[in-house]
Parts: C-alpha cells; structure tokens; sequence
C-alpha cells in the first residue's frame, strides 16, 4: 500500500454525495492524539472520469478554495457522470492561517511533491495527494493565485503534454476552460521545471493535468470568481461528467510562454509603470523603487532583461533586493514546417 497515514472520512468507492475531512495525525502540546482536519467532498455517479480539484495548495490563494467550495455545495449526484473529488483546502494549515506556506513546517505544497509519508505534515499532504489520491484520477484541476504578493489575470497553466493524444487532451481542457490567458511550460527541466508541483505528480501518475493562477493580492476579484466558476463547470461539460450544463459561447485563450520575472535590485516601494497585458520592450524602464527614507534620493529604475507582456506583476508595494515585480511572457509561436 501507500504506507501513507492519513485516513480518509469518505470512502472514494461508494456512490452518491459525500463530505468529510481527511485526517492527518498530529502530535503537539494542545492534543496528544490528535489529526488535523483537511477538508474533501467527492460526487460519484455511474460511468465517467474521474477528476481531482483541488485549491488552497497555497493557503493565501482564495478564488479556487470558494469556488470549489460553491461546487461541492451546489453540485448533485444526478447531476454528475463519473467522480468527482473536491478538495478546497488542500494544504489546510496554511489555507486555514491564510499563508503561502504552513505555519506548522513552513512547508510549500507546490515545492514538496512526490511527499513523503513519514514526513512532516506538508510531505504527508503532498504524499497522499501523489500517491492516493493522483492513481484514482483521470484528470486533475490545481487551482492558484497569485498569493499575497503577485497578481495574475486569470490563466491557465498546462504542459505541452508527452504524447499527441495529451495534448489533445490538454488544449480540451484549455478551450473549456476559456480563460484570457493561458501559459503553456516548455519544459527541460530545469528553473521552470514542474517536478515538485501538483502537476509533476500528475504526470507521474499519468493524470491530465492543467492548474490556473486566478487574481491575487490577497483579495477575490468577483470577475475572476465567476470566470473560475464558469471555467470549472465549462471542463466537468468537457469531459462528460455535467451533461446537463449548456456552455455559453467561448471567448478565447491567448497562449503564452513564460520568459522569465524582473527582480528588484534595491530595497523601497515598488511604483509599477506597466499593467497586467502591457507590451514591454526588451531593456524599457518598467517600473521604479522609490526611497521615502531619503526623500532626495532619485527611485531606482528597474528595466526589463526581457521582451514580450506582463503576464503578472507584484501586489505589495515594499520591495527588497530579489523580489519579482513583474513576470514576463511572449505570444506562443505559431509552429511551421518551414525551417
Ligand atoms: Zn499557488
């Protein structure tokens, strides 16, 4: 087996509507024998897929953790083909104190997989997550924010995928989603690898997987709510597995490559002088750091080492050396034959 710890409220084989927590076994001053309580709903009914959603990955990135929340409490067994497994909370600690990362182990989810079972608490959830609940999966949907410090427009995240037929998949999942943006890795393992995240435990599970970063700034963005919600019920369509649901018409993705993020190099409050979707030039001044504690001091200019479009920028204003302020990305290119 697993050799995981963790147990399960709900029993993933049975029919119908259920909701329970997965207990994870926590040890500490207040309670000598006791679990922390990681929230999970699963809708099972008949033939179909089955797929994972999961939020709170980052505990301080909210629209996926309500509208998966708004799933588990609006969707129905009739209205599900297939199963269906919610998880708002993903890493509960950390959602629950509002935090990127735990404040029990200072563990981050999405840097931890594959898990380790006998680990801390985090490298237990990453575990289960890779090693339970991943091999009963078809698809999985990880839901992200830009957290306290960054803000994106709502974008969808995937893989090229490994084999033709993934990647048909992939885009699918894509175009039913329908999101303004959506930002297609390169792979190569390397800075930009996805090994340790959600998504590298999808892939070696074998799983579909395609996550979203949705907002930011420590706040819900109603509009982006509601594209998530869309988008969510938009892919159950997809897949089969919400067949009554009628789409309305699709507004279009824009498929972009990261090229990389523009860092502040001094310490002060970040003015930033271009928005999310703006063209940048290859060495244009993008934004400024500014030094009230020498009022005549001149800010420090930040120029951008890449060419392309903000795809996301910094949320806070206090900067120091090292911090992204904005994260660049390039139109994907159109691929030819002709080289
Ligand atoms: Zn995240």
């Amino acid at each position: 087996m697993s050799g995981t710890s963790i147990t399960s409220e709900i029993d993933f084989d049975a029919s119908g509507k259920q909701s329970g927590f997965l207990r994870l076994p926590h040890s500490v001053h207040r309670s000598a024998y006791g679990w922390i309580p990681i929230p999970i709903a699963a809708i099972n009914n008949g033939v179909g897929p089955t797929l994972l959603m999961m939020a709170g990955n980052h505990g301080d990135e909210y629209e996926g953790q309500i509208a998966i929340s708004r799933l588990a409490r609006e969707l129905e067994t009739a209205d599900i083909r297939g199963r269906l497994i919610l998880l708002p909370m993903v890493n509960a600690p950390a959602a629950q104190a509002g935090v990127r990362t735990s404040p029990i182990d200072d563990g981050n989810l999405n840097r931890l997989y594959p898990g380790d079972a006998s680990g801390s608490p985090t490298e237990m959830i990453a575990h289960y997550v890779e090693d339970v609940l991943m091999p009963l999966a078809d698809y999985s949907v990880d839901l992200h924010s830009g957290g306290s410090s960054l803000f994106y427009p709502p974008t969808l995240l995937r893989g090229q995928g490994h084999s033709a037929e993934e990647t048909e998949a992939l885009i699918s999942l894509q175009n039913a989603f329908d999101l303004p943006y959506a930002w297609v890795f390169t792979g190569g393992g390397g800075r930009g690898s996805t090994a340790r995240t959600a998504m590298g435990a999808a892939n070696r599970k074998g799983v579909i997987n395609v996550m979203a970063e949705l907002g930011g700034g420590g706040e819900v963005t109603p509009d982006i709510l509601k594209r998530t919600e869309r988008g969510l019920r938009r892919v159950l369509h997809s897949l089969g597995m919400l067949p009554d649901y009628v789409p309305d018409h699709a507004h279009g993705t824009r498929e972009l490559n990261a090229k990389g993020s523009v860092h502040a190099y001094a310490a002060g409050l970040f003015e930033p002088l271009k928005a999310i979707g703006e063209d940048v030039a290859l060495g244009e001044f993008v934004g400024l750091i500014h030094h009230p504690d020498t009022p005549e001091a001149e800010p420090d200019r930040i120029m951008s080492p890449y060419q392309g479009i903000v795809l996301c920028r910094r949320a806070m204003a206090q900067v120091v050396r090292g911090d992204a302020v904005y994260q660049i990305a390039s139109d994907v290119e159109p691929r030819t034959d002709q080289e």
